[in-house]
């Protein structure tokens, strides 16, 4: 089964324990065993976006544990494109590890923690610093929808300061704090972009989260080659936006299939 180690490459990386900090104490129970095919696609999730170019060697992806909603599915601290089945751990929304085993875990977990917690209708969060999006969390220019793939985008693209939280930081979600501010910005939006760093996409669950990261990105691009012609330029329409949404809800599927097979197919 590709999606798994050996058991001698399963051996876990002793003396390490989170990027960052020190093992964390609290020891949440478990939600429960969790039906393998949503640990493949989360690890398909990892690598599709690795292969569009949202997620790099940083960046993460997670999804809500279908059978306890306080707690979550993330890889341990791993390139995405490395993360296999056997990397997927579990948390509570404090971001604790239920079962840590010394592995290195995100020190940016926080975001999927919080945003879980704020917003009971999302089941997948990926967290990316896909390049052509950042111009806009630095620019007075808001990212807008200019084509009929990202309605989702007419609601508003937020910009997360950390400034105006923790004044001069590193500019990490590093603590619940952050994430929680982080949180508060995104709101009832399905992307909250981060000043200088990144962004972050929910959707209620992975095929849906995926596109939208995907498609944020390339509406990135799109949208400043719009501007660099010079002219004006016509954005969607908010209620062209939802009629869109309603479409693609339903038909995400077929792209989320091949992104999955050719992601599954390389290893
Ligand atoms: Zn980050």
């Amino acid at each position: 089964m590709v999606l798994f180690r050996s058991l001698f490459r399963l051996a876990p990386i002793t003396g390490v324990v989170a990027e960052g900090g020190g093992e964390a104490g609290a020891k949440p129970a478990s939600g429960g065993p969790v039906d393998a095919a949503l640990i493949e696609d989360l690890v398909a999730a990892n690598r599709i976006l690795v292969d569009h170019g949202v997620l790099d060697s940083w960046g993460h992806v997670s999804v809500r544990h279908p059978k306890n909603p306080e707690r979550y599915l993330l890889s341990r601290s791993l390139a995405p494109e490395l993360v296999c089945a056997d990397d997927i751990m579990e948390f509570d929304l404090d971001s604790n590890p239920v079962d840590q085993r010394g592995r290195t875990i995100y020190l940016e977990r926080y975001i999927h923690g919080e945003i879980f917690r704020a917003r009971p209708e999302v089941n997948a969060v990926v967290h990316s610093h896909s390049p052509s999006v950042i111009p806009f969390s630095i620019s007075s220019v808001p990212m807008q929808p200019v084509y009929n793939v990202t309605g989702f985008l007419a609601p508003g693209v937020p910009i997360f300061e950390f400034r105006d939280v923790g004044g001069m930081t590193d500019m990490m979600v590093r603590d619940p704090a952050l994430g929680r501010a982080l949180a508060k910005s995104l709101a009832d939006k399905p992307v909250v972009l981060m000043r200088g760093h990144g962004h972050v996409v929910v959707a209620p669950n992975l095929p849906l989260v995926a596109y939208r990261a995907i498609y944020t990105e390339m509406n990135a691009r799109m949208q400043l080659q719009a501007i660099s012609l010079g002219g004006s330029v016509t954005y969607l329409d908010p209620e062209e936006g939802r009629k869109i949404e309603m479409v693609i809800k339903d038909t995400v599927v077929r792209p989320w299939e091949l992104w999955k097979k050719k992601a599954l197919a390389k290893k």
